[in-house]
């Protein structure tokens, strides 16, 4: 069974092929600049490199130039894919599981651009786009919201007036479900415990970063909001803010809507602190003689280190603290700062294979300690293809 998994931004289209038998990638690329000009695709496909300069005025273009790559590589001239998957931001109050596309559906996400402005409505661009390059083939909506439906309700309610919250849909639904899910998933297996029957906290640091409490299975809290915004602090977003210094803001600086969404999406976070880069490892290599490069790497460890205690105390306990995403994968010197001062859950780490570069799935913990701390490099697209195989193979 072959699997065709996008995520379409507003201007860009990620594609994987995933051959379901082996769950192996097949290929893999994106397309860049769609609608703007100077567009182009690069891809690996059977691990081969190649890149393409093209004008794409839409996702159509986009997608109809990557299938003729494929079609010359990996798929026969007349092999379609059995089922595409879609990786869908926002699935709103309503979608907690994935979901075969069908008319209603798509509406529905096309309706939840309230939540998602910039998301939603590329993904829908995208599924369009699919149905009509594959008519008749099986399309799934996988919602990056979904694996938090499970949290409990007075962990996803905000403390504003209920009705308000009621009428307009305001609270918790929480980002990177596919990625917690993965990784949790990896954790159990690594642990050799059920994950039925598991205390995790996935740690996914990247650009956006969000840190979830998985117990048995479930999502029970998670430090995104109703917005990627909410949580620690990522590379251009401000993560956590008393609700106060908005209402300052937008006295003192007489800032409206778009011009404080501008501000704490785009200016904020690491490149707001250090003034260096929204990159962590920049921040990183600048940290040595530029202190607000140091104070930006650690008010991000100190709120990941935050969330790590206080989803021990939402659990009760905690089996295993896993690292994933670019960051939580590739910084030693972020996961020997948290875990340093996770003594009191019994953590202790070997900063001999912290130190280690490797893209395995390994523990980083030692023999003896009370809690086990892994890093796994995240696998959302397989997870997605996961979900397309798992609703289309019964229809
Ligand atoms: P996205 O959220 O866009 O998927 P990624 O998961 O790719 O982002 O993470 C990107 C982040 O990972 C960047 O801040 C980058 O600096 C960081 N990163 C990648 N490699 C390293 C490294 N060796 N050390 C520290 N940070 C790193």
């Amino acid at each position: 069974m072959l699997i065709l998994v996008l995520n379409a931004g507003s201007s860009s289209l990620k594609f994987n092929l995933v051959d379901m038998e082996e769950e192996k990638t097949l290929a893999e690329g994106i397309a860049e600049r769609i609608g703007i000009s100077e567009g182009f695709i690069r891809w690996t496909i059977q691990g081969e490199k190649g890149r393409l300069e093209l004008d794409m005025a839409n996702h159509k273009k986009a997608l109809a130039a990557i299938m003729e790559q494929l079609k010359h590589t990996v798929l026969g001239e007349d092999q379609d894919v059995d089922a595409v998957g879609h990786r869908v931001a926002h699935g709103g109050p309503n979608f907690g599981d994935s979901e075969v596309i069908t008319p209603a559906v798509l509406k529905e996400i096309e309706e939840l651009a309230f939540y998602a402005p910039l998301h939603n409505p590329a993904s829908a661009s995208g599924i369009r786009t699919a149905q009509e390059l594959f008519p008749g083939v099986p399309q799934v909506a996988v919602f990056d919201t979904a694996f938090h439906h499970s949290m409990p309700e007075y962990a996803y309610t905000y403390g504003l007036p209920y009705e308000l919250c009621q009428r307009l849909g305001l609270r918790r639904y929480g980002f990177h479900g596919t990625s917690h899910r993965y990784v949790a998933e990896r954790t159990a297996a690594l642990i050799g415990k059920p994950l039925e029957a598991s205390k995790i906290i996935t740690c996914h640091l990247g650009n956006g970063s969000s840190i979830t409490a998985v117990h048995n299975g479930h999502s029970v809290d998670t430090s995104m909001g109703l917005t990627p915004l909410e949580g620690v602090v990522m590379g251009t977003r401000s993560g956590n803010l008393d609700p106060g210094v908005l209402t300052t803001l937008m006295e003192q600086e007489k800032l409206d809507g778009p011009a404080l969404s501008a501000l704490l999406n785009k200016k904020s976070g690491l490149l707001g602190i250090s003034g260096v880069s929204s990159d962590c490892r920049e921040v990183e290599e600048a940290m040595d003689k530029n202190k607000r490069a140091k104070l930006a790497h650690d008010v991000l460890c100190y709120g990941v280190l935050k969330y790590v205690g206080s989803y021990a105390a939402a659990m009760n306990g905690v089996d295993a603290i896993c690292f994933t995403a670019g960051i939580g994968e590739n910084s030693p010197g972020l996961r020997s700062w948290i875990c340093d001062r996770l003594g009191f859950l019994g953590v202790a780490i070997n900063e001999e294979i912290n130190g280690t570069r490797s893209k395995a799935d390994r523990f980083i913990s030692t023999p003896d300690s009370k809690v086990a701390v892994v890093v796994v490099p995240t696998n959302e697209e397989l997870m997605i293809a996961r979900e397309a195989k798992r609703l289309t193979s019964n229809n």
